[in-house]
């Protein structure tokens, strides 16, 4: 039982968190009508002395009420992206991301303009990038924006540096560079919305204080995390620091990689609980041929109750259901079978969305309707630990296996093999192309093994090899 005193501490507590809300609350929005209100002058005043003929040159109120106007729309679209994140609307995207490839394109984004500033600008990869990582590629975009155009517009000369690497599913980015630097007072006070740096060189550029406000939202609802080292006059170097796994399930899009057709180990068992056949019908139609135990049910209720039953390894969970909510239900399951049950919520509503996986939260990760049934496997290799298997790529006809290869081959796919257990990629290339040339009928398998060497995809080499038909 609670004691009286426990109680009212935790009624304080309550309350002191609420005025505290309120009170940021007010100082955000005079924050935002002060904002509102300069430009708002601007375009009141010019208008003014435009109607007095002659006592403005059209040219120049235009000019001014244009700058005006354009500053209004980027505070209102700020202010809406910022009550998107915040509020958790804000519709996060499962896509796959070829990194460096992405990376050169922001690159060469920013070289022109730091260019056209009479600024180096330097970029460099340390160490290996991993070819395809899971984000949202908009938002990552968005962010690395943010900061380089920073770094360019508060830097006038001297060079703009972006670095990254990759280590353990995490993205280090580092900004840096060589302008007026980040007084110490400032330095937290610039992730706050509107808030600008207060020295005349920073206030000499435009700017409405929104963008690492953004940045820094956008980057921990991405899974990372916005640091600045800086000092006046000596440069600043802004790290971002980003949970950017690779995603462990081939992309059916893209042509290279072979499509998932199985996982190793025991099979698992999901339960669905939607109570909209298609869905669960396309559930099935998916994760049935993958080698899944599929149950379903059509509501909450019923779900719980053949949750007892089937003991499933993973729970797919609709919210809108008629009856309990697929939120009720997930706390029921949580309650009764603990962490260990993990719930993925699947909505349409992306009013509803939460990451999930926290402490304290019922479910454990949220995949939005219609799904994507790539981010799907991705959420249940997941969560499971899954170690997917993929399956052969597709030949076109005529592509391989054009019929029985002459016994002659034998020899070299003994050799590739070995080769592939151990790995010696550069044996390997050499080896196929001795094979190319002495058993000419074999070049559209060794096109297809070259295409899996060049993936470093040895598994489907393997398969390939173990699928050959020898004369
Ligand atoms: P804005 O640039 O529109 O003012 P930001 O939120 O992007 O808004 O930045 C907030 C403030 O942080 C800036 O006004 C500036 O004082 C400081 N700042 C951001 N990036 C840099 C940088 N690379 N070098 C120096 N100051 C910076």
């Amino acid at each position: 039982m609670e004691t009286r005193g426990e109680t009212e501490a935790e009624l304080r507590r309550a309350r002191d968190a609420a005025e505290a809300a309120n009170a940021a609350k007010t100082r955000y929005l005079v924050a935002v009508s002060h904002e509102i209100r300069s430009p708002l002058n601007a375009i009141y005043g010019y208008a003014q002395l435009l109607e007095r003929e002659g006592a403005i040159s059209p040219v120049e109120a235009g000019q001014v009420i244009r700058r005006s106007a354009e500053h209004l729309t980027n505070l209102a679209e700020g202010l809406l992206e910022i009550a998107r994140i915040e509020s958790g609307v804000l519709k996060l995207r499962s896509d796959i991301v070829p990194l460096p490839l992405f990376l050169d394109h922001v690159v060469d984004m920013f070289q022109m303009q730091a260019e056209a500033k009479g600024l180096t600008f330097n970029y460099v990869a340390k160490g290996r990038l991993p070819r395809l990582v899971r984000t949202d590629e908009k938002r990552l975009r968005q962010i690395l924006i943010n900061l380089l155009s920073n770094a360019i517009k508060y830097t006038q000369a001297g060079s703009v540096t972006l670095s990254v690497s990759y280590r353990s599913q995490v993205a280090d980015f580092e900004v840096t560079d060589t302008g007026i630097g980040i007084e110490a007072e400032d330095v937290e006070r610039i992730f706050e919305p509107f808030e600008r740096g207060n020295s005349p060189d920073a206030k000499a550029q435009p700017g409405i204080g929104m963008g690492l406000a953004i940045t820094r939202l956008l980057a921990r609802i991405l899974g990372g995390e916005v640091f600045v080292r800086s000092a006046p006059g000596e440069g600043s170097n802004f790290q971002l620091r980003l949970f950017l796994p690779e995603p462990n399930v081939a992309p059916a899009s893209d042509p290279e990689v072979s499509p998932v057709t199985g996982y190793a180990g025991s099979s698992k068992t999901v339960l669905v609980i939607d109570d909209n056949l298609s869905q669960t019908s396309v559930m099935i139609s998916l994760l049935r041929p993958l080698g899944f135990e599929v149950f379903t049910a059509a509501h909450g209720a019923e779900g719980l109750a053949l949750a007892d039953l089937c003991e499933p390894d993973i729970v797919l969970l609709d919210i809108q259901m008629p009856g309990l909510t697929g939120w009720e239900v997930a706390d029921r399951l949580r309650a009764k079978h603990g962490t260990a049950l993990p719930i993925v919520m699947v909505s349409a509503n992306a009013h509803d969305y939460r990451a999930g996986g926290d402490e304290g939260s019922s479910h454990d990760a949220f995949v939005t309707k219609p799904v994507d049934l790539e981010a799907l496997l991705d959420v249940i290799g997941r969560q499971l630990g899954l170690e997917w298997q993929y399956g052969l790529k597709e030949l076109a006809p005529g592509e391989a296996g054009t019929g029985p290869l002459p016994g002659s081959a034998g020899p070299f796919f003994d050799k590739l093999r070995l080769l592939a257990k151990t790995g010696h990629v550069r044996e390997i290339e050499t080896t196929l192309a001795q094979l190319a040339a002495d058993v000419p009928e074999s070049a559209p398998v060794v096109a297809l093994l070259r295409e899996h060497v060049r993936n470093f995809d040895l598994r489907s080499l393997v398969k390939v090899l173990d699928h050959v038909d020898l004369r």
